[in-house]
């Protein structure tokens, strides 16, 4: 709570002048560089047990002292907690998301998964009911033209008929319907190849990375980049039917068939299955800069529906065909670079539905206290409205309120689809125990260490206030190196997803 109070107070001229000229600011400002400016770095204290190769090598053990501690990044996703760690780990998830579909060889993924059939879907949540949508297009579902900055946008027309208990249970079972996919997916291609799943495994693999994102409407959607491999994995070739049209086809159908059971408050049944909206787009990555147009997309244009009605720009209004009807809308090609780059946006991206929130709600005043949309407050209310039901507390809904339901992960990946976080973080923790190993005198120098966490954040106002300074003109200096670096563009072929995050 002192933490927070502190960020949120503005410093003077005065006590930040007193701040800078203090003997200890020239060490602090060095350390909260060191961790690039995070806004709430952990302080650990290490203690260091030193020996050498050679035998009968002496044993020293050195514990640091307390003004001594050791920082290290707080390593949040949310761009509303740290801005400078949110923007590492779009970083990250960008090469993780990248080498999946263009291979990076130094981290073990071989560049031949570029010539895998690999496809790029967007699966959405149905309708719960009407919601305020269809900015500047047209009129909504409650006659009134909307701006683009309405509030109201996302909101139920009619919040007293708005199926609140299934939108919340919807996102709770959001995991459960990727996973009830990607089996169907699976065995769909088993058979598009005649084979059963066992001997589909002994020919193929099917790996992915995607990326949860919140609508508008409170809903978490899904963007996935899904890979057929050989039966090892990225270095090996999948068999020949095995194409692009075989797996957008398969996508199609897994999706229209996915469906998880689950319950009402009142114990009644509930079917829970995706929206009616699939976007399913060919991935190119051809050998000109991994971004020339794909000469498989043809085959995903056939199955242009002809829909204008892109991406779930209004999926929360309309119910295009109810459930179990999924479309393929806007077929076609994006690029890898800028699947990897949409994708890691959307990782790091505020959710507008539940910023700022970083903990549990458990009470009304939690929820009052929260700042969210009056839409927003009204899911969580559900949460904790459904957690008090014995026979629904497997789903943990009290704990995962503040995330409208949803209790997965943002960005997951199967293993065999490219790198892994700690394989990208591990380059540079290798590097820095490389340089601490030449301090010591030599590579033959073996030290063990044990961390304890002695500490969060910053203590003063001055504190976090300087901490933002150097965060921001730390980003500024890597936004300027990067000016005109390939494949960090915004996903511009693929815009209907951003109109369609409105729903
Ligand atoms: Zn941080
Ligand atoms: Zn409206």
């Amino acid at each position: 709570m002192v933490a927070r109070d502190t960020a949120r107070q503005r410093p003077t001229r005065e006590s930040l002048s007193t701040f800078k000229s203090s003997k200890a600011y020239c060490d602090w400002r060095s350390r909260v560089q060191a961790v690039g400016g995070c806004a709430r770095p952990v302080k650990l204290l290490r203690r260091e047990t030193t020996r050498t190769t050679l035998p009968h090598s002496g044993l020293q053990v050195r514990t640091t002292a307390e003004d001594r501690s050791v920082w290290v990044r707080c390593g949040t996703r949310r761009a509303a907690a740290c801005p400078s760690c949110s923007a590492r780990y779009e970083q990250d998830a960008f090469h993780l998301v990248r080498a999946g579909l263009v291979g990076d060889e130094p981290k073990g993924v071989p560049a031949t998964v570029a010539d895998r059939p690999t496809v790029f879907v967007t699966l959405t949540a149905p309708s719960f009911g009407p919601v305020h949508s269809r900015p500047g297009h047209r009129p909504c579902a409650c006659r009134a033209w909307h701006r683009e900055a309405d509030p109201r946008l996302g909101s139920p027309v009619d919040p007293d008929t708005y199926d609140y208990e299934t939108a919340v249970l919807w996102n709770n079972h959001a995991g459960a319907l990727w996973a009830d996919f990607t089996r169907r997916l699976r065995r769909t291609l088993a058979h598009a190849g005649g084979l059963t799943i066992r001997e589909s495994t002994e020919v193929m693999k099917v790996s992915y990375a995607k990326v949860a994102e919140y609508q508008r409407r409170g809903q978490v959607h899904f963007h996935a980049a899904v890979r057929i491999d050989g039966p090892t994995g990225p270095g090996s070739r999948p068999p020949a039917w095995a194409t692009v049209a075989v797996l957008t086809e398969a996508v199609r159908a897994a999706a229209t068939a996915t469906e998880v059971d689950a319950q009402r408050a009142d114990r009644s049944g509930l079917i829970l299955r995706w929206g009616g909206q699939l976007d399913v787009q060919t991935i190119a990555t051809g050998p000109a800069d991994r971004s020339g147009p794909d000469p498989s997309a043809e085959t995903a244009q056939a199955d242009r529906s002809g829909s204008a009605e892109t991406a779930g720009g209004s999926a929360g209004a309309v119910t295009s065909g109810g459930p179990g009807t999924v479309q393929a809308v806007s077929p076609g090609s994006v690029q890898a670079g800028r699947v990897a780059s949409y994708i890691a946006k959307y990782a790091t991206k505020s959710t507008g539905v539940t910023d700022g929130i970083d903990q549990a709600v458990t009470s009304e005043a939690d929820i009052a206290a929260s700042g969210a949309s009056p839409h927003a407050q009204a899911m969580m209310r559900t949460a904790l409205h459904l957690a008090e039901s014995p026979h629904l507390a497997d789903l943990r809904l009290d704990r995962w309120a503040h995330m409208l339901g949803y209790r997965g992960h943002f960005l997951t990946k199967s293993r065999a689809f490219s790198t892994t976080f700690a394989a990208l973080r591990g380059t540079r923790a290798a590097w820095q125990i490389a340089q601490h190993q030449l301090d010591m005198g030599g590579p033959d120098v073996l030290v063990d260490v044990d961390w304890s966490v002695i500490g969060f954040g910053y203590r003063t106002a001055e504190e976090h206030h300087v901490a933002a300074q150097i965060a921001e003109s730390i980003a500024t200096r890597a936004k300027d190196r990067r000016t005109g670096a390939q494949g960090r563009q915004p996903l511009s072929t693929t815009s209907q997803h951003t109109s369609g995050a409105a729903a």
